[in-house]
């Protein structure tokens, strides 16, 4: 087995590829290293290996892993399914929410991100396939939860996220990822602040080199860094 070390070199190699293709300067895409599942030691061994940014999708684990990780320079981004009473923790751990997807989640994280002083970013979490199972807004609901959650005073709408259907080839996946970038073009075209509007959270292990070539600025990678997690 290949250390994380080289996989992480693996993997902005064809981060790297990608962006020359698509004409991209590569600063603009950031890799998110999805750490779910992953042990305390072999997510320190990716911090000390170059690793900046944690995503996280089950709260309670994400927060012990937070308070026990002794590296720093760190950003930890919330990108699992939230249920509204975990708001308060991910308010204090967590530096992005990748996935809020209703008006109910992001009262609630307005109202706990003002308590605890602070300001929220957040990205609205779309479902472009219309999949039953995914969360995320429908396209057409986008504008209308974009108006409310831009009118709460602690959270600042910085983007889009997706999770797109999984097919086995991933240049079928492109015309959901290029959804997802005219979606934002258009929230862009009516925002009074257009210029906070820059992420686009999409792509995986298996996708992200088509993501990054239909615009993605963070892409959430977790197997192809630390391997295959349990089932
Ligand atoms: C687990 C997960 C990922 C990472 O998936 P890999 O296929 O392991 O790269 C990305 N995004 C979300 C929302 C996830 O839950």
């Amino acid at each position: 087995m290949s250390s994380i070390a080289e996989n992480i070199a693996a993997v902005k190699r064809r981060m790297a590829d990608a962006c020359a293709r698509a004409g991209r300067n590569p600063a603009e895409v950031k890799l998110v290293a999805v750490s779910k599942m992953v042990p305390l030691d072999r997510i320190a061994e990716g911090a000390r290996a170059g690793l900046k940014i944690l995503g996280e999708n089950y709260v309670q684990e994400a927060l012990e892993k937070i308070r026990a990780l002794d590296e720093p320079g760190i950003s930890w981004h919330f990108i699992g399914h939230l249920q509204s009473n975990k708001a308060k923790m991910v308010v204090e751990g967590f530096d992005l929410v990748h996935t809020v997807d209703r008006r109910s989640l992001a009262k609630e994280l307005d109202r706990r991100a003002r308590q605890h002083g602070r300001i929220l970013p957040v990205l609205l979490q779309v479902n472009v396939g219309q999949e039953e199972t995914k969360s995320g807004t429908s396209s057409e609901e986008l504008g209308s939860l974009f108006q409310y959650v831009s009118s709460l005073d602690a959270l600042r709408v910085r983007g889009l996220m997706t999770l797109p259907p999984f097919l086995d080839d991933p240049q079928e996946v492109r015309p959901y990822f290029r959804h997802l970038r005219h979606l934002l073009e258009q929230l862009r075209e009516k925002a009074s602040s257009p210029e906070d509007l820059t992420e686009l959270s999409m792509g995986m292990s298996h996708d992200f080199e088509v993501a990054i070539e239909e615009g993605a600025t963070l892409i959430r990678v977790g197997t192809a860094l630390f391997g295959s997690r349990p089932t």
